[in-house]
């Protein structure tokens, strides 16, 4: 329930915001000059506005596609962020860490997605290039909101040489189920062994809901992607991977799975110092964790023994050409 909408003046006449409005008629309205204003403003709590968010609607200007910083399996790797922020509270995402406010900002003008997706592209004639759309929020869980994917679907169904990266913790999956599955749209789950996800992906479906939902999607014929990332640890951590590892390859038939992707927790030193200090009581930011090179992060060794741990594992149920380290 949306109690606020600030709607940015280049983006009013847009026909997604008076649609949004209109869906939401008892939310105050508050007309702003830029986006900054509310969300970059100073002061400001992160975690109060997590309990409750307002939404911003405005227009993206600048660059609007920019280069990813990994890949799937492409050369061409770029991210576009229709969302900032995100409906779950996942403790060790960089979210907080990188923003000053929880408010959810929605980028409106899709159709200039849409041109600067087909720029890029035209830039790489014949190849493949992978366009990633879950950087800076969760590509699906604020759909009822964004209707994102109603909007990009067809589009990069039409294109068959842009593949599109949906990456999602949520079970959102109807807008996919109502249409024919496409061979250029992967749709990446993440997931972290159960007890984690309990303690830290707050608001986030259980990981059964979320290994079904991959599953259903699979069976109508869609690309799955597996996102372990970040990779975490404790104390018998080895068990809950390996368990973990085996409940989804069970489910999800290796001919679907496009690829699987794992990456060591890491974050910059700035965005640890934000979280840590609006979570003091957070176990995971009291854990043994070392800074090298400006980034936060388990001890070398540590770092070093999960990911080779998952590594192992995971080359047991896929190909090593379909598993990417982060
Ligand atoms: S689901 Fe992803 S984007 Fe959302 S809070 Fe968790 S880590 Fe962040």
């Amino acid at each position: 329930m949306i109690d606020t909408i600030y709607v940015e003046e280049a983006a009013a006449s847009h026909p997604r915001v008076r649609d949004l409005l209109a869906r939401h008629s008892r939310a105050l309205v508050v007309p702003i000059s830029g986006y900054g204003e509310v969300f970059n403003r100073g002061h400001q709590s992160f975690r109060l506005q997590k309990r409750k968010p307002s939404l911003i609607l405005a227009a993206k200007r600048g660059n609007l596609v920019l280069e990813a910083p990994y890949g799937i399996g492409g050369e061409r790797n770029f991210y576009f962020s229709h969302v900032l922020n995100c409906l779950y509270d996942c403790r060790y995402c960089f979210l907080q860490g990188m923003f000053r406010s929880a408010h959810y900002v929605v980028f409106v003008n899709y159709e200039d997605f849409q041109e600067a997706i087909l720029r890029t592209a035209d830039l790489s004639p014949g190849e493949e290039v992978y366009f990633f759309s879950g950087y800076d929020g969760d590509s699906l869980a604020l759909e009822s909101l964004t209707g994102f994917a109603d909007a990009f679907l067809p589009f990069f169904a039409g294109n068959l040489r842009l593949v599109l990266e949906l990456r999602t913790k949520s079970v959102a999956i109807r807008p996919l189920l109502a249409r024919e599955a496409f061979p250029n749209c992967v749709v990446a789950f993440s997931f972290t062994p159960e007890s984690f996800s309990k303690s830290l992906e707050h608001g986030v479906p259980p990981n059964e809901q979320r290994i079904a939902a991959a599953a259903k999607l699979a069976e109508r014929g869609w690309r799955i992607g597996l996102r372990f990332d970040p990779v975490l640890y404790a104390p018998g951590y080895e068990r809950l991977y390996r368990e973990l590892f085996e409940r989804v390859f069970l489910s999800i038939p290796p001919e679907s799975i496009h690829s699987v992707g794992f990456g060591a927790f890491r974050l910059p030193r700035d965005y640890f110092t934000r979280m840590a200090r609006q979570y003091p009581e957070e176990r995971l930011f009291a854990s043994p964790l070392e800074e090298r090179s400006g980034m936060v992060s388990y001890a070398a060794a540590v770092e070093e023994e999960v990911m080779g741990f998952c590594r192992e594992r995971l080359r047991e149920h896929v190909p090593e050409r379909q598993l990417f380290a982060y």
